[in-house]
């Protein structure tokens, strides 16, 4: 069947006040800015705690729902009827013509839920609750009442129009992008970073995001790859600006001069420098990243704490708690896994030593970037300077 209108539910925890005209405008706007990627015409438009999305034109369903789930803000998608106020027999008749189209077979138990939020309305919730369910059962012989654990619910919310619907598809919840600022993550073409990626843009976070090239040793196949991830990622965190740092000269001078075991985590000093600055010229508020206590030598508590130190913009570490698999779950539901194994040489690894140290203590690493002196500086102005911006649509 063909629904015109869907009611979009949203958790309205946190955002009363004037937040909450702002949240519920992002949300319009987000909801917008997804169906425009859709075959047809929609409008979307809100009143008193409510949005709603009106077909214009004919649409697939499917395509609509998979764009609707990827709106960060939205809790639920209700497929409506939406009518005018004929009367109550009016709406008993277009109530059980909705029920006989949408379930083909009837052996099913129901319970009416209705909620009068125009109080004029001359029939109370409990007594529409009643009489429509007369109606239901008179129509449909084979249905049941069932007030505790029903098959489905009949939602009735009587507005200026007369909202009905049956299903509440699950969104992706969250908050609407636009209403918490803009973050820089650092995105690799790993399994995590894509993820902590959409855990913040999750929370209304907009994205920008960085990539440490080293070519020749990493090729373009590498770089392509972290382009098609900040592309599946963007589907949630909308537009993001990908800066492509090329990261080469960095990595060979220190290569050249620090101890090897002290590579990979005065690397990833340098990679976090960088970033903030980056995050700075972007009017980002924060760096994120996808790493994960003791997933590799990189992110011992210790490694953490010495990397962190060079910060002074927030770090936030959306699975820094996460098992691996539950990093895998989350990344094969977003739909990044498939692109994030393919097996393409990562800049971290080229220069890895065989036994990094796990336990690094920062006057060590200090010292040992002391010997960076003399070209470091115009080494990382060179690489933000020569930072190719890819924009991700
Ligand atoms: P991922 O699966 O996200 O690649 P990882 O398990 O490979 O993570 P590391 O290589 O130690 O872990 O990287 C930790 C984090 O540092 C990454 O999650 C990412 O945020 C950042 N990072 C690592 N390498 C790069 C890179 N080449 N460009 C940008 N960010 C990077
Ligand atoms: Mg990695």
């Amino acid at each position: 069947m063909r629904f015109q209108s869907f009611l979009i539910k949203y958790a309205e925890i946190g955002v009363k006040g004037k937040n909450r005209y702002l949240f519920e405008d992002k949300l319009v706007a987000q909801i917008a800015r997804a169906l425009r990627s859709v075959d047809g015409t929609f409008e979307v438009w809100k009143t008193t705690g409510r949005i709603y999305v009106d077909a214009k034109t004919e649409y697939d369903f499917e395509e609509v729902i998979d764009a609707l789930q990827h709106v960060f803000g939205i809790a639920g998608i209700c497929p409506l009827l939406q009518i005018e106020d004929n009367g109550f027999e009016d709406l008993c008749r277009q109530t059980v013509a909705f029920l006989d189209e949408r379930y083909e077979d009837k052996h099913l138990t129901f319970k009416v839920v209705a909620r009068r939020a125009r109080k004029s309305y001359p029939i109370h919730s409990e007594e529409i609750n009643a009489r429509l369910g007369e109606a239901i059962l008179t129509a449909f012989p084979e249905m049941r009442v069932n007030v505790h654990h029903p098959d489905f619910f009949v939602n009735v919310e009587v507005r200026e129009k007369i909202n009905i619907y049956t299903e509440v598809i699950p969104g992706p919840g969250g908050m609407p992008l636009g209403t918490n600022g803009r973050a820089m993550l650092l995105l690799s073409g790993g399994i995590d970073s894509p993820v902590a990626g959409y855990m913040v843009a999750k929370r209304g976070v907009e994205l920008d995001a960085v990539y440490f090239h080293a070519p020749p040793y990493t090729s373009e196949r590498a770089k392509q790859k972290v382009v098609d991830l900040a592309r599946i990622v963007s589907r949630y965190a909308g537009p993001i600006r990908l800066h492509v740092v090329n990261f080469t000269d960095i990595q060979m001078y220190i290569y050249e001069k620090c101890p090897h075991d002290e590579l990979t985590i005065i690397m990833r000093r340098y990679m976090m420098r960088i970033a903030e600055r980056l995050a700075q010229e972007n009017h980002c508020l924060a760096l994120v990243t996808g790493e994960s206590i003791g997933q590799v030598a990189s992110q011992t508590m210790q490694s953490l704490a010495v990397t962190n130190e060079v910060c002074s913009l927030p770090v936030i570490r959306p699975v820094i708690a996460f098992d691996k698999q539950e990093i895998v779950d989350v990344s094969e539901r977003i739909g990044t896994y498939e692109t994030s194994i393919q097996p393409y040489e990562d800049c971290c690894t080229i220069f890895v030593a065989k036994h990094p140290v796990t336990k690094p203590l920062l006057k060590v690493i200090v010292r040992s970037e002391k010997k960076l002196a003399e070209e470091i500086d115009a080494k990382v102005e060179e690489a933000l300077t020569t930072a190719e911006t890819i924009e991700i649509e």
